[in-house]
């Protein structure tokens, strides 16, 4: 059996490993454009902060390492197009046939050029290369102010790094408030209200309209015509799939199209990782949830699959842990979604959970400073989804009070879910 693995990130490497547990005999190549071995892309911000070594962002270790552990074939060759037809990956150095192929060419960081900005002062944030990049220029310590796009996780994981290296840092947003797609407003407020009182700026509906040079300063002219002086500017704005490699072969929306074993359209390609839709449980549609755990899910139930096995990756619901600043946030689920809202603790510090509940669900849920009960709380939402029964075991009950959530709480989370 041929396999072709094309990109080499968690999911790509999940997959091999699958494959490798499943059929120890069959060839694999991996086609990858990095050169090496995969990592993490959560953890880049990490590295330019210092925290981290640059080893420390690849948690399987070094490419060679993992070749001679799963016995594949590396090419360091950038995919062109997959030919569906014909079953063949063709590079620069030619094309090969494959059986089965997985398409786990994750996701790039995407930014509209800004006018007036100089490349040496544009920065993105996703690669081993941008981190790179970031820790270089703040090693030079040119940067004295900054603007950061994009009030998402990266983005104040971003903004939190150049603040602690001094630099006079605004995070601004075209969105009403921070973390838009994750927060309700009112956990947004107390979030903007935290990160201000440590020293970042935040500014909120408007971006940069254009850079100029102002009395010799980088200077950012923004859409409402407020000015900021800002030496560096970093896109945290957004990411699109990288799909171009089967563009036309495979069923795309905005990532690769998938069933819950992962395969595509097409017979025998399959898609996991960033790259491609899995299902929303909540919503029911297909969607893309970029997640690390995802990728690592998806890219396992692609091997087996791939290797003659039977696997599954049932779905996911939107989900953000974060921790930036000296906190958490944990948001779960639709936070567009309106209902009766159950809420504990103090906003201000400590344990906080909002949950927000319709038709006998939990349609969202934000938490702050209490990563410990996100997992229960997250997995609760998902048996509530499948249809599940609405009582949590005691041991579950347990560590919730243990945790700080009040006995009563938990009740009426039940009450009001079981009518
Ligand atoms: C700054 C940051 C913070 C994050 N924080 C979190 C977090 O807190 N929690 C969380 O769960 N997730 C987080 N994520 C998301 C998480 O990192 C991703 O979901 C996960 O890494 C996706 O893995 P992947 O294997 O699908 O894609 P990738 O890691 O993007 O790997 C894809 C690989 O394919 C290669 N490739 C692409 N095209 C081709 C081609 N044509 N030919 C050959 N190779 C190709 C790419 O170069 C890359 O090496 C974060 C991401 C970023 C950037």
């Amino acid at each position: 059996m041929n396999y072709g693995i094309v990109g080499f990130g968690t999911a790509g490497y999940h997959a091999v490993k699958a494959i490798r547990e499943y059929d120890k005999t069959g060839r694999i190549v991996v086609y990858g454009n990095t050169g090496k071995a995969p990592y993490n892309p959560m953890l880049t911000t990490y590295y330019a902060y210092g925290k981290l070594t640059y080893k420390g962002m690849f948690p399987f270790g070094d490419l060679a390492s993992i070749q001679k552990e799963l016995d594949f074939t590396y090419k360091k060759e950038q995919v062109k197009k997959v030919h569906a037809g014909s079953m063949t990956v063709e590079t620069e150095e030619g094309s090969e046939r494959y059986d089965k192929l997985l398409i786990s060419t994750g996701a790039r960081a995407f930014a509209p050029p800004v006018k007036g900005l100089l490349p040496e002062n544009a920065l993105l944030m996703r690669t081993v290369e941008d981190a790179e990049r970031f820790k270089e220029r703040l090693g030079k310590k040119d940067v004295k102010s900054a603007i950061v796009i994009g009030a998402s996780m990266v983005g104040i994981k971003v903004a939190e790094v150049l603040h602690k290296n001094g630099v006079e840092t605004w995070l601004i947003d075209l969105a009403k408030c921070i973390f838009p797609l994750a927060a309700y407003p009112e956990v947004a407020a107390a979030i903007e209200e935290r990160v201000e009182k440590q020293g970042l700026h935040l500014k909120f509906g408007a971006t940069i309209d254009h850079m100029k040079v102002e009395n010799g300063q980088q200077t950012a002219v923004l859409t409402d015509a407020a000015k900021i002086p800002a030496d560096l500017v970093v896109l945290c704005i957004g990411t699109r799939a990288a799909v171009e490699t089967v563009q036309g072969e495979v069923e795309i929306k905005r990532g690769i199209v998938v069933d819950d074993r992962l395969e595509t359209s097409v017979k025998d390609i399959y898609a996991a990782g960033d790259c491609c839709e899995g299902k929303n449980l909540e919503s029911g549609e297909t969607q893309i949830i970029g997640l690390w755990a995802n990728a690592n899910r998806q890219g396992r139930a692609a091997g087996i699959n791939m290797a003659g096995g039977d696997a599954r990756f049932e779905g996911n619901i939107l989900h953000n842990i974060t921790h930036f600043m000296n906190m958490d946030f944990i948001g779960f689920g639709d936070n567009r979604i309106q209902g009766e809202v159950l809420e504990c603790g103090s906003l201000e510090e400590g344990l906080y959970i909002r949950l927000v509940l319709q038709e006998g669900r939990i349609a969202g849920a934000n938490i702050m400073d209490s990563y410990q009960i996100s997992g229960i709380i997250k997995n609760y939402m998902l048996r509530l989804f499948s249809g599940e029964r609405a009582v949590l075991p005691d041991y579950q009950r347990g560590m919730l009070i243990k945790a700080g959530l009040p006995a009563e709480f938990i009740d009426r989370i039940e009450e009001k879910i079981n009518g």
